[in-house]
């Protein structure tokens, strides 16, 4: 069996190791949180290192670890170790709102974690508590501190950017590549798992131009393996990303799979398409049927979305799919 696709390369999985989280993010999830899924029905450690050692036998050589959010799942260190000893995988790292990180930093790095990306929408205390509705601004600092410390770097630092909500910060974020050396990536809000934008979406040409005043973006080479175009502003170290999922379809350069906490694989974000592997998993497939699933899932990749006419994946919310 050969790679996972003939003319565009399909490198990279993205693994929800749980739905659950200890932030209730507006554009994310709803007040009350979602249902969380029974433990045993959320695939295993082992069973989640088989379909990576699967995935990696077809090519995919880059893993994220996401969520709901992924550190607040037990022992989360002693999955890293397992994927990280899977041939073939060479870029592991985990996408988390940094809560945690000042507790877990240093035991992932050593259990084989390369990187973290870490979502940070505020930088004012009141206003991120209103946006996580529960969480600390201290606390995720400190975890980026920690990050440092650990030398899970680079690290990156999303955010979501949401008119009237947000985007008075813009500048503030992209100055931080510059007193900070931070790689920042702005995110287009999307109205995925039923969310509404209600007027609060603001497209990647208009956050460049709020960035033009501090100085002229120049391209930059950083290796996102992913969707991100990267920039940077002079005498910066760190750089500045764009992730324009709505109002710029990447979908023809999109190299993903997704696998959700309870074991689906979805070859698309934003399309409700799933392709179950939990029930083989426990009835004992063999790495040879994991793999012939798993290239069936990505000849199902759609070949763009329609976002941008709001139509999007309603069964589930972003923490529930793995954003
Ligand atoms: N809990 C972790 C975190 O917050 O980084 C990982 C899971 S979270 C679902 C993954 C990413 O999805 C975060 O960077 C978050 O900001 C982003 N995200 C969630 N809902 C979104 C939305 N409606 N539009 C754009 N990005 C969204
Ligand atoms: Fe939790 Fe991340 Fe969603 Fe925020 S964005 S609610 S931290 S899963």
């Amino acid at each position: 069996m050969t790679g996972l696709s003939d003319n565009h390369p399909i490198n990279y999985l993205r693994i929800s190791v749980t739905d659950r989280c200890n932030l209730r993010c507006a554009y994310c999830m709803p007040l009350e949180g979602v249902a969380p899924l029974p433990h045993d029905e959320i695939l295993s450690y082992e069973e989640i290192s088989l379909v990576a050692r699967a995935a990696s036998e077809l090519g995919i050589s880059k893993v994220r670890l996401t969520g709901g959010e992924p550190l607040v799942r037990a022992h989360l260190s002693s999955l890293i170790g397992m994927l990280a000893r899977i041939e073939g995988i060479d870029d592991l790292s985990l996408t988390t709102n940094g809560v945690l990180l000042s507790r877990y930093a240093r035991e992932l790095k050593a259990a084989g974690l390369k990187r973290v990306n870490i979502s940070l929408d505020s930088l004012q205390p009141d206003r991120f508590k209103q946006i996580t509705r529960i969480g600390k601004l201290e606390d995720t600092l400190l975890g980026i501190e920690a990050a440092r410390a650990a030398g899970l770097h680079p690290i990156k630092i999303n955010m979501v950017v949401m008119r009237g909500v947000n985007d008075d910060e813009i500048a503030d974020f992209a100055h931080l590549t510059r007193e900070n050396g931070w790689h920042v990536r702005f995110i287009e809000f999307m109205p995925i798992g039923g969310q509404k934008q209600e007027g609060k979406f603001v497209p990647i040409s208009e956050i460049m131009e709020r960035i033009e005043p501090l100085g002229v973006l120049k391209p930059h080479s950083l290796d996102g393996n992913g969707p991100a175009r990267y920039f940077h502003l002079p005498h910066a170290k760190g750089t500045i990303g764009f992730i324009s999922p709505v109002s710029e379809h990447f979908c023809f350069k999109c190299n993903r799979l997704r696998l959700t906490a309870e074991g689906k694989l979805r070859p698309c974000l934003l399309s409700d398409e799933e392709m179950d592997l939990r029930e083989p998993l426990r009835r004992g497939a063999s790495a040879d049927e994991l793999k012939r699933l798993i290239k069936q899932a990505t000849e199902a990749k759609p070949e763009g979305h329609k976002l941008d006419s709001g139509t999007t994946a309603r069964s589930r919310s972003m923490c529930q799919i793995g954003g």
